[in-house]
């Protein structure tokens, strides 16, 4: 029996999808696939699984969820368990870094990603009852494949007389995909409609679309609204980490918050001033930008908006800007206004924050990223305003090469945005661009799977017994031409194999996976990775082979660097303090075959340094470290350590707080190592005399490209220029740019 509290009990009965119980559960229990649609904030991320439990689906097994976004795994856990008035024991989360499930857990959420991993060792998922695919519509890869792959399940386990139930929730239209699709569903299941009481919004476009300076466009508009419009919350969406602190700060700046925490410009002092200073974010240069987060490795849910590369920044934070100054001069007799930042990577315990009502007779104004399109309902919203941007990252299906862009969103995104502004009252949108850019948005924007490599997937299928991928059910099929990549890489990895002789003569052979291959499918990295370790094990370099791995899978180890235009004092500081790093990491970087190893061992190093140093925030700092990447390169590396030990219990490989750097011989060997997972991905110096533009002076020719690439400004190799180099990836920044290289003698 579930106690919920009072005021709780209240706060739910306003949900429609309340009045939806009864319909609900009986569909499900009728049906063993069902799909729910309502709007965002209906109710169905933090109700219905409480619906499921209440009807005894957690008792002999788990209800498990799965969400896109790993910031919505962990905070809807907690909704639920505070909600149900249950510990985080029985309802728990698990994402690929971290996770709090007990042998209690009944309600469990977690990445897809994660889902999908359970799946490679117990296809039929026997340990839940039913499962719950979150946020359909998001379309990431990994809801595409569970959905492809629960369709097949779901039978199976009715077959044997332990039905699992599947629900599909999604925000928006577009069902179609999972319903009509006879391939998926050979009899379409039913669609529960939640309808929600959403009041009218009236979207206002701009005449005029402003270019880069959409931030400056941003901050006026929501100035205006606060100074001209009655009460009610503002929800603004921006693209990125960056720029939404970079308008919190100048909005806190302009309305200095009830409480009197944000100091008026007028009186302020020295003091004062140097802590504004530190909480500055770096200036970002374009050229010369880092990124943030892993938009490669989405099964974690870090979307690309936690990715920081925004030149847009630099000109918001002018404090000569005209509007900042007269907006001071009168903002003591204005509303004060409550300004929250809210995206991916903020701690849970501040994004709680954007759920509580504003202190009283003060504005709410949250700026958000994408995460508050569906992900996260904020109450309180009157007004929003709409930049009308993403930020993606966009690969060369024949290269591989990627680059982070900012795009116009689909117009379903955008009237999802716009939804916001009317769950409570009748609300505003406004856009800050003109109907006809607007008319020319896609309807929806593509499926994930559409639009990266698939190496992953296709390793991990065929680890899963499903050889002709293209047969798959998927909801929207990947590229033929990516498959055909993943697999020739994947042969190229000795993971997959021609088979000798085909079965049936007449259809190209399809690679099966090797041995090798299922090896390197469990590991929770890429399959270029898993080569790695694969090959770390026969040369009794597993340490050394983990620590590089999870360094270059967490990636931005580093903090994100600067520009080279150096006015402030502020720049002053920094630039410092990226001198000293450069030095550090020369110093790592060593001599000899240590630095032939080039970023490698500066990311080996920097691994080593940071566990002997025990991981503190305190040494992160001080090294030009990023502690979150540096914390979770520590649990990648437990994770990866206690994989392998399962995986070949002769390995007996450990965590060593006292690692050494590697010896000369060992550093070679490594080069070697990493070689066999980046075989593809070598570059050549071209010859001086080969080059006529100065622009491409000392420039590589790729294997893969047509275009020159260049190793990237922070490498430890920059002005080595070793003849052959190994990179991880190619980024495009202004130029192609190779990311974390290593020197190679050639074959
Ligand atoms: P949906 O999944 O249909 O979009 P949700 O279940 O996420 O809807 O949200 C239902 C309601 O619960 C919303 O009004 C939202 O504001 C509220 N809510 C969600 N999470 C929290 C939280 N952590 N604290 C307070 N209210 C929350
Ligand atoms: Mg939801």
């Amino acid at each position: 029996p579930v106690e919920r509290r009072p005021e709780i009990q209240e706060s739910r009965l306003q949900l429609p999808i309340l009045a939806e119980e009864q319909v609900l559960m009986e569909a499900i229990r009728e049906n063993p696939v069902v799909v729910v649609c309502g709007e965002t904030g209906s109710g169905k991320t933090t109700q219905i699984p409480q619906f499921l439990y209440e009807a005894g689906y957690g008792k002999d097994a788990m209800i498990g969820i799965t969400e896109p976004r790993r910031v919505a795994a962990v905070s809807m856990s907690h909704r639920v368990a505070h909600e149900m008035n249950l510990s985080q024991r029985t309802v728990s989360y698990q994402i690929r870094y971290e996770g709090n499930v007990t042998p209690e857990t009944k309600v469990k959420f977690m990445t897809d990603g994660v889902l999908l991993k359970e799946m490679q060792k117990d296809l039929l998922l026997s340990k839940y009852s039913v499962l719950v695919i979150d946020e359909a519509h998001e379309r990431s890869v990994y809801t595409d494949i569970l959905i492809g792959l629960l369709s097949r399940v779901v039978p199976l386990r009715t077959k044997k007389g332990n039905p699992l139930k599947l629900v599909i929730m999604s925000a928006t239209l577009r069902v179609e995909d999972f319903t009509q699709n006879q391939r998926l569903f050979k009899i379409p299941p039913p669609v529960i409609k939640v309808d929600t009481r959403q009041f009218p919004v009236t979207v206002h476009f701009n005449k005029r679309t402003p270019g880069g300076e959409y931030l400056q466009e941003t901050y006026r508009k929501v100035c205006k609204i606060h100074r001209m419009l009655p009460a009610g919350g503002i929800l603004v969406f921006l693209t990125g980490q960056a720029e939404v602190h970079a308008l919190c700060r100048k909005l806190q700046r302009t309305f200095p918050s009830a409480s009197g925490a944000q100091v008026k410009n007028t009186t302020e002092t020295k003091e004062t001033k140097k802590t504004k200073k530190d909480q500055k974010l770096p200036q970002i240069n374009l050229d010369n930008y880092t990124i943030e987060g892993d938009a490669d490795q989405a099964d974690d849910g870090i979307l690309e908006e936690d990715i920081d590369l925004d030149a847009h920044i630099v000109g918001v934070d002018d404090e000569d800007d005209m509007d900042d100054s007269a907006a001071t001069a009168t903002s003591d007799s204005e509303l004060p206004m409550h300004v929250l930042p809210l995206y991916s990577l903020l701690p849970p315990d501040r994004q709680q924050r954007v759920f509580l009502p504003p202190p009283e007779g003060s504005r709410l104004v949250v700026i958000a990223t994408n995460v508050a399109e569906t992900s996260l309902t904020i109450p309180h919203i009157k007004y929003v305003v709409d930049t009308g941007k993403v930020k993606k990252r966009f690969y060369d299906k024949v290269t591989g090469a990627s680059a982070f862009q900012v795009t116009w969103v689909s117009k379903a995104s955008a009237d999802q945005r716009a939804g916001r502004a009317g769950r409570t009252e009748p609300g505003h949108c406004y856009r800050l661009y003109s109907s006809a850019v607007f008319s020319d948005f896609q309807t929806f924007s593509p499926p994930e799977i559409a639009r990266r490599p698939v190496e992953d997937l296709v390793l991990q299928m065929k680890d899963m017994s499903i050889d002709k991928v293209v047969n798959f059910p998927f909801p929207t099929p990947p590229d033929v031409e990516a498959v055909k990549a993943a697999e020739q890489l994947l042969v190229q990895l000795g993971a997959l194999q021609h088979t000798a002789k085909p079965k049936n003569p007449k259809v190209t052979p399809s690679p099966v996976v090797t041995p090798l291959g299922r090896a390197m499918a469990r590991f929770p990295v890429s399959p270029r990775f898993s080569k790695m370790l694969a090959l770390g094990e026969q040369h009794g370099l597993l340490p050394y082979v983990i620590s590089i791995v999870a360094a270059l899978t967490v990636q931005e180890v580093f903090l994100p660097s600067s520009g080279p235009a150096v006015q402030t004092e502020e720049q002053q500081e920094l630039k410092d303090a990226q001198r000293r790093v450069a030095q550090l990491k020369k110093t790592w970087a060593g001599q000899g075959q240590s630095l032939l190893l080039g970023d490698i061992m500066v990311l080996l190093r920097a691994v080593g340094a940071c566990e002997f140093a025990g991981c503190t925030k305190t040494f992160c700092e001080e090294n030009g470290l990023r502690y979150k990447a540096m914390t979770e390169i520590r649990s990648l590396r437990a994770l990866l350590t206690n994989a392998i030990n399962t995986v070949c219990p002769g390995a007996k490989v450990y965590v060593d707080p006292n690692m050494r750097p590697p010896t000369e011989l060992q550093a070679k060997l490594l080069r070697q190592i990493m070689l066999s997972g980046l075989g593809d991905r070598i570059a050549r110096r071209v010859p001086a005399e080969q080059i006529s533009d100065k622009a491409h002076r000392f420039a590589y020719q790729s294997t893969s490209m047509e275009e020159y690439v260049f190793i990237h400004p922070s490498s430890v190799l920059l002005k080595i220029r070793p003849e052959y180099v190994i990179f991880h990836e190619i980024i495009e920044t202004g130029k192609p740019y190779m990311h974390c290289v290593a020197a190679v003698e050639p074959e």
